[in-house]
């Protein structure tokens, strides 16, 4: 990728531990950008960095995080979230003073336990959540536009100096998102229902078929587009994200789903009793979020949902 036309940048140096999806688009909107003068590319495996390299979006490249970080005035941390910790531990000794440190993890008051600690006095940290994603992982999944129009929630702990918090702001702003913040455990109980029961919904349902006996899986596939289809979207995300997602929500998660079970169950009741005012009811509710979320702009109106009238028949299972 080739370095863009100066604008003045917002940060000097910039490390990125971690380039999958989320830290390759940081990468290549920052580029596209201007955002940062250099940008130091980190990854634990020697495979993954020398993708990053073909791609050209970083400065400097090393499977060293300690490295990646030295000197650098904004650390953003794109890991598992089950891992932020031994991360921050191995960062932090390398920090420089004034450094601000934040990460893009999914839940944040886990992130915050497993990492302040290892944080030095001296930096900054400012824990962030970009609400944008694919169900694709790894540096070639990135794109510059993945932030555009989305929300990135900011939960810096009580104290975290201003100028900190703002620059972090600036730089999400600059990769086309608006911010918000909030504590770690509101946003962990917002995203419990908006993004973490949603998906483990996702992953139920398709297990449920996948363990079917009456219906074989072939015919699960060949008539999919009666709603299954969608689901497996979300059903194919990245295990391993997902894994420490649920690991480390859990208590908003079973409480969210703890009220889920207990709607599913009053559904079940109308079905069952042949209400159809309270089903219609529910459904015309229902009907209208997504109208709200249209108008919030995080939906349009003809999402393609992979029906693309020029897609001719998928080729059959083993062709
Ligand atoms: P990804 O594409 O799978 O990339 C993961 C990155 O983390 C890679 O650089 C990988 O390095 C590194 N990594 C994996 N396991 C590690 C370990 N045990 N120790 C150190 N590094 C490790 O993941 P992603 O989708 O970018 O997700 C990164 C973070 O963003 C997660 O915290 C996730 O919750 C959050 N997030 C994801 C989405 C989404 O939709 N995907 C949206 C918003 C936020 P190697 O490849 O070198 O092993």
């Amino acid at each position: 990728m080739a370095k863009q036309p100066a604008k003045k940048p917002i940060i000097d140096k910039l490390a990125l531990v971690g380039i999958g999806l989320i830290g390759s688009s940081i990468a290549r909107v920052a580029r596209r950008e201007g955002l940062a003068g250099h940008i130091a590319v980190q990854t634990r495996s020697a495979d993954t960095l020398a993708r990053a390299k073909a791609l050209g979006f970083g400065d400097s490249y090393s499977t060293d995080a300690a490295e990646a970080v030295r000197d650098a005035d904004l650390v953003i941390v794109s890991v598992p979230v089950g891992v932020s910790g031994d991360v921050a531990a191995a960062i932090g000794p390398a920090l420089k003073p004034g450094a601000i440190v934040s990460d893009v993890g999914s839940t944040k008051t886990s992130v915050v336990a497993q990492m302040a600690p290892h944080l030095p006095a001296n930096v900054h940290f400012v824990p962030a959540h970009p609400i944008a994603g694919t169900e694709h992982s790894g540096p070639d999944a990135g794109f510059a536009d993945l932030f555009q129009n989305r929300w990135c929630i900011l939960t810096p702990p009580t104290g975290t100096d201003e100028t900190a918090v703002n620059l972090v702001r600036r730089f999400w702003e600059g990769c086309g998102a608006d911010t918000d913040v909030m504590t770690p455990e509101h946003h962990d109980m917002v995203l419990a229902i908006t993004s973490h029961v949603p998906h483990l919904i996702a992953y139920n349902i398709v297990g449920t078929a996948a363990h079917l006996e009456e219906v074989t899986e072939s015919e699960v596939m060949k008539f999919s587009a009666g709603g299954f289809r969608d689901f497996t979207r979300i059903a194919a995300s990245d295990p391993t994200m997902w894994r420490d997602v649920f690991l480390h929500n859990r208590e908003a998660v079973l409480e969210m789903l703890a009220r889920f079970s207990e709607d599913l169950t009053a559904l079940q009741k109308a079905i069952r009793w042949g209400d159809g005012d309270a089903l219609f009811e529910l459904f015309s509710k229902t009907r209208a979020i997504r109208r709200g979320i249209i108008e919030y702009g995080q939906e349009t109106e003809a999402p393609d949902f992979g029906r693309t009238p020029s897609a001719g028949k998928p080729a059959k299972p083993g062709a």
